[in-house]
C-alpha cells in the first residue's frame, strides 16, 4: 500500500480543484489532502483516483465524487467530537473524511460483501470507524442519539426512525428523490416538533434500498 510523492502531488491538485468549486472549510480540505484515495479504488483505476469523479467500487456501488463528499460534509457542519451516523459506508472514504475532522463515526452498509471488505480495509489504514451491516433506514438505535446524520445514497424519504435518532439541535443531510437526480437537503431538528428543511440543489447518487440485500 504505497502513498508516493506523485500521489501526494495529485491529491494537492484535487484539493485545489475542490476549493475552486467553492468548498472553503479547511478541515475538510485537510482531510482530503491526507486520505490516500487511490487505495480505495480497484488497482485498474489508479490513474483516475484523484480526478474529481465518482468510481465503481464493486458490488455495483460507487465511491462518491470528491466534490460531493466535500459538499455534503460542509453543509453537515461537523465539529470535533461530534457523534456522526453515516448511511451507506460504500468504500469508507466519506467516513474517513469525517474521522479526520475529529468526529466519532458510526457507518452502516447493506451490502454484506462490501461491508466486510470496507471494514477490513479501513481498519488496516488505522481508522477507528465503527462499521455495521444492516438497513440504514433503521439507523443504529443502540448508539443514538447522534449530533449529525449523513445519508450517502438517494433516499425516497427520511424515515421517522432516523429523525428520532437525531439529537435536538442536530442536523441531517441527504440526497432526496426517486429519479436519476436528487435534491440535496439539510434537516435541522430544533426540537421534536420544530424541524427546518433547506434545499441545496441537484446531485446524483445510487439508490438507497429498503431492507438487507440477500447477498
Ligand atoms: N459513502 C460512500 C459512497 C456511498 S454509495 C463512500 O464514501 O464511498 C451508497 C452506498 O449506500 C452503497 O454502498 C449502497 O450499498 C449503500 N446503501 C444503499 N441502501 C442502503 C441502506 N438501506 N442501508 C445502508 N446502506 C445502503
Amino acid at each position: 500500500m504505497v502513498d508516493s510523492y506523485r500521489h501526494k502531488g495529485m491529491r494537492k491538485k484535487l484539493v485545489e480543484s475542490i476549493r475552486g468549486k467553492g468548498i472553503s472549510n479547511e478541515s475538510i480540505l485537510d482531510a482530503i489532502n491526507k486520505i490516500p484515495r487511490h487505495l480505495f479504488l480497484d488497482s485498474s483505476f489508479l490513474e483516475f483516483a484523484y480526478d474529481d469523479t465518482p468510481f465503481p467500487i464493486g458490488s455495483g456501488q460507487t465511491i462518491s465524487q470528491p466534490y460531493t463528499v466535500a459538499f455534503q460534509t460542509e453543509i453537515l457542519d461537523v465539529s470535533k467530537g461530534h457523534k456522526v451516523l453515516e448511511i451507506g459506508s460504500g468504500s469508507g472514504y466519506q467516513a474517513c473524511v469525517l474521522e479526520e475532522m475529529g468526529a466519532k463515526v458510526y457507518s452502516i452498509e447493506r451490502q454484506k460483501k462490501l461491508y466486510q471488505k470496507t471494514k477490513e480495509f479501513i481498519s488496516s489504514l488505522g481508522y477507528k470507524i465503527r462499521f455495521f451491516y444492516g438497513d440504514g433506514n433503521k439507523g443504529i438505535p443502540s448508539f443514538a442519539p447522534y449530533d449529525r446524520i449523513l445519508i450517502t445514497a438517494a433516499a425516497p424519504e427520511i424515515s421517522d426512525e432516523l429523525l428520532q435518532q437525531l439529537k435536538p439541535g442536530g442536523k441531517l443531510v441527504a440526497p432526496i428523490g426517486t429519479g436519476d437526480v436528487q435534491t440535496m437537503i439539510r434537516i435541522t431538528k430544533q426540537s421534536d416538533n420544530n424541524i427546518i428543511k433547506e434545499n441545496f440543489g441537484a446531485f446524483r447518487f445510487v439508490p438507497m434500498l429498503r431492507n438487507k440485500a440477500d447477498d
